[in-house]
């Protein structure tokens, strides 16, 4: 039976016309020949599956979820959603069971980020890769900067599971590029973690995806229902919350999340930022990778135009997919080819890091090409200090 969730999201399940794009674009066919890929483990085992097949592919837990594949179906077969559904279908061993179920609720996780510290020869016992850089914990500085202190309005800040565990520092930088232009930031939620359920999806869980987003959706209505705006800084959580909330879940809080780089674009917060700042710096030649996820919601100019403006010199990664997904390149049996997705390409010449708008994203690429990956925010806040 497919889950209820699901089912919402897949009008054109059968629509498939073997055009065979979709294959052309998948990151783990590209480093795994023996990956079935996108068309067999998505429409096709549909189709046998609500014939009453009930065969299951074990390599569909190789999907990273990255959605590529449906960004280019030219009949929208809904081909990474099914294959999460294909997922929730698979026999897993206890072990992975156990690790799976705290894995798809990160935000229970990020209540306890001291466990990153576990000795890292333990990892294998729990089903984790005990060669994948772990995240330290850093939590965000201000835990609320909401003091009244706003000289020109409030705006409120998501913090999501992994910022509040582990990324405080684009959280912080956040803030501060808002208090220079006197907007005094409101963190969402206040002092709890939640998540958006982009990882319960990745991992095939969509009802537990459901029951997440549900509570960070309960969470900013009761943190930031009186505001305009909620800005968020991770590129997965943006496209959850504008993706499979709206258009699964049929979730819709009452103020709008927005790309918190767009709005300082959009608004002019930051041009005005940079006309008080002016100075003849050289630029600084930075790589910037759109994650998957933003690529497919179209996004990530903004981040160009956003470090543009204030002096570097950006150049696009080739990558499509870093491989990292979220918990993907945490697991043991996704490690490996978690670092052969990424390595796919190496960083460009003669740049000072890699800004990347996803957290786990910046530690898996950060590791695999020796350089400081990190958030556009820090580095367009490190560009913008007096
Ligand atoms: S979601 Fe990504 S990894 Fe999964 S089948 Fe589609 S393109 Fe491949
Ligand atoms: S891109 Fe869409 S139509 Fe083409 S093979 Fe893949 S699922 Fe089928």
């Amino acid at each position: 039976m497919v889950s209820t969730a699901t089912a919402l999201r897949l009008d054109n399940a059968d629509a498939c016309i073997k055009c065979g794009l979709c294959q052309l674009v998948c990151p783990v066919l590209e480093v795994d020949p023996a990956f079935s890929g996108p068309k067999v483990l998505g429409p096709d085992w549909h189709r046998r599956f609500v014939a009453g097949e009930r065969v299951t592919d074990d390599t569909a837990a190789r999907c990273t979820f990255c959605q590529l594949c449906e960004s280019v179906c030219p009949v929208g077969v809904p081909i990474a959603h099914l294959i999460a559904e294909h997922k929730s279908h698979l026999d897993h061993d206890p072990r992975s069971r156990m690790r799976d179920a705290v894995v798809v609720r990160p935000d229970v996780l990020a209540r306890f980020p001291w466990l990153t510290r576990v000795p890292r020869q333990l990892a294998p016992v729990a089903g984790l890769s005990s060669t994948t850089r772990w995240p330290r914990p850093h939590r965000p500085r201000a835990a609320s900067s909401d003091g009244g202190t706003s000289r020109v309005g409030t705006v409120g800040v998501f913090v999501d599971c992994f910022s509040r565990a582990f990324d405080g520092a684009t959280i912080d930088a956040l803030v501060v590029l808002l208090g220079r232009a006197g907007i005094t930031a409101r963190l969402v939620p206040a002092d709890t973690s939640v998540c958006c359920g982009a990882a319960a999806w990745a991992s095939g869980a969509p009802h537990v995806a459901e029951g997440r987003a549900r509570e960070a959706a309960r969470a900013i209505e009761a943190d930031a229902g009186d505001l305009d705006v909620v800005l968020s800084v991770n590129a997965t959580c943006e496209a959850t919350m504008h993706g499979e909330w709206h258009d699964v879940f049929g979730i819709q809080t009452s103020v709008p999340s927005v790309s918190a780089v767009d709005w300082l674009l959009d608004t002019g917060v930051l041009a005005g930022l940079v006309e008080r700042r002016r100075r003849g710096d050289r630029p600084k030649r930075l790589a910037l990778h759109t994650t998957c996820r933003a690529t497919v919601a179209g996004e990530g100019g903004a981040d160009v135009a956003a470090l543009e403006a204030v002096g570097y010199e950006v150049v696009q990664t080739e990558l499509s997919c870093c491989g990292a997904a979220g918990s993907y390149a945490f697991k043991a049996e996704h490690a490996e080819r978690a670092r052969r997705i990424g390595s796919r390409v190496g960083p460009p010449a003669e740049i000072v890091g890699v800004a990347v708008d996803s957290a786990t994203c910046a530690l898996h690429l950060g590791d695999l090409w020796g350089v400081r990956a990190t958030h556009p925010l820090v580095w367009i806040e490190e560009a913008m200090r007096p």
